[in-house]
């Protein structure tokens, strides 16, 4: 788009102060950009615009930022991952749907553009998407108008279960290592889109899938070419018990001995560190060197609470100097319920109302997940930073009576009052529905691509079961 956009008269702006390095709120004020950067937030903008859009009865907030997300098949588990967890696994139900439910292939692209249009309806206009690279990956960031950090995965080894206990491993070192290559390359081709708003994240899968040596040189290889980093690691029981009993070590502790931890690296989900609850473990330094190595946290509380599980906590994290960022993982993909369910959760787990505060949370959906992907120019409406704005629409009735308009987002309308939504000065969210993408035919084709995948259940679960088997529906149906 050429020329100046100002945005007039907005009711509330949540403007960033470099000062204070955190978000504070301007009212009745102006946002103005040009092309793709923001030139000025505050009162009365007084210079040229070539369009100007009124902004009364709205509240323009930083594009959210999403550090950990799989589109590419989760939500084909809509339906089937909520109440799924084995016991024996610690509830854990990882292991065994991945090796069970297989998102068909050909459906991969249409499954991740509803994904996206569902994450850029409740305002994320940065993702990270972790995904095993498919067909269409490409087309579709091409055309969602979104800023994507393309992670493909590699690994040197994929699960298996053999019974219903114990997680086994298929090992294919040459793989993984072919697996890397092509993750890399994949991460230059994006990189190269003439827009900008394309790029890349070091990814291997999991601490436990992946050898030490591709491990190390995958860090090694991030850092020399400034790129993030990120992997699973102390996301459950089971993955634990695994690298201890491997290593002698917890896997944030063997992690660091490897030289993994430090500034460019997000650790998914840093749960199950030494000091969790559920370990009785005898050591207590994980959170000391996540925080020391200035390492993130992708924080994804919503899946883990559906098995019962939580991190604790959030607030203590972020004491010891922990990054914080947010990420909706599974589905639902909304940001701002991850917000809520993060607050909360934190609350809940320390037994503290001051563990989380609206302002912690929204930091971490955004400034903290901005830093986390080594980016000073989104996450905030400051002159200089990308122009990735979301207007909420204070009319909504689960937005009123606003008195403040993050806590009547937050804790009550959610994405019903994201309106629109510009990334890169671009609208690509305009009243509430999507103009890149399409959200209706892609979720046909994801719902057609569920039923493929749940006929295939019997044939690569461990014991032959059918889907209905491992995962009932939640109600009886009757005649
Ligand atoms: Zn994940």
């Amino acid at each position: 788009m050429a020329g100046t956009t100002r945005i007039k008269g907005a009711d509330w702006i949540v403007a960033w102060d470099e000062s204070r390095g955190g978000h504070i709120y301007l009212q009745d004020a102006d946002l103005v950009f040009r092309d793709k950067e923001i030139l000025f937030v505050g009162p009365s903008y007084d210079g040229q615009a070539d369009v100007t859009v009124d902004g009364r009865g709205t509240c323009l907030i930083p594009g959210l930022v999403n550090i950990h997300s799989h589109p590419s098949h989760e939500l084909s588990y809509r339906g089937i991952r909520e109440e799924h967890g084995v016991p024996e696994h610690f509830m854990s139900g990882l292991y065994e749907r991945a090796c069970a439910f297989k998102a068909p292939a050909d459906a991969k692209a249409a499954i991740s553009e509803a994904a996206y249009c569902e994450l850029v309806l409740s305002g994320v206009t940065t993702l990270a998407d972790l995904s095993a690279p498919y067909e269409g990956w490409a087309e579709l960031m091409d055309k969602c108008g979104m800023r994507i950090f393309a992670a493909p995965g590699f690994a040197s080894r994929t699960w298996r279960l053999d019974n219903h206990h114990e997680l086994k491993f298929n090992e294919d070192i040459p793989k993984g290592r072919q697996l890397f290559d092509e993750a890399i390359a994949f991460i230059d081709q994006v990189s190269a889109h003439p827009s900008g708003r394309l790029s890349g994240i070091v990814f291997p899968g999991q601490i436990e899938t992946c050898t030490a040596d591709l491990l190390v040189d995958s860090i090694a290889l991030a850092r020399e070419r400034g790129l993030p980093w990120t992997t699973h690691i102390a996301q459950s029981v089971v993955e634990f018990n695994l690298i201890v009993q491997w290593t002698g070590k917890t896997p944030i502790q063997w992690a660091h001995e490897l030289g993994l931890l430090g500034p460019s690296s997000i650790l998914g989900h840093a749960i199950f560190i030494d000091e969790h609850s559920w370990l009785h473990w005898w050591s207590k330094k994980d959170l000391g060197l996540i925080a020391e190595t200035g390492s993130s946290v992708a924080h994804c509380p919503t899946p883990f609470s559906r098995y019962g599980q939580v991190l604790e906590d959030f607030g203590k994290y972020r004491a010891a100097g922990v990054n914080m960022g947010l990420g909706t993982d599974t589905f639902p993909q909304n940001l701002i319920e991850e917000m809520r369910t993060a607050a909360i959760l934190a609350r809940v787990s320390a037994h503290d109302i001051e563990a989380a505060s609206t302002a912690d949370v929204f930091h971490a959906a955004t400034a903290g997940g901005a830093k986390a992907l080594l980016r000073d120019d989104i996450g905030r409406l400051a002159v200089g930073a990308k122009a990735d704005i979301v207007v909420v629409d204070l009319s909504n009735p689960s937005m009123r009576p606003v008195r403040d308009p993050l806590r009547s987002l937050v804790y009550s309308a959610a994405d019903r009052a994201v309106r629109d939504v510009y990334i890169d000065g671009e609208m690509v969210v305009e009243n509430r529905r999507v103009l890149t993408m399409d959200q209706d035919a892609s979720l046909d084709v994801a719902r057609e691509a569920q039923i493929r995948m749940e006929a295939a259940v019997a044939g690569t679960d461990w014991a032959g079961r059918a889907a209905e088997e491992i995962v009932p529906l939640s109600l009886p149906v009757g005649r």
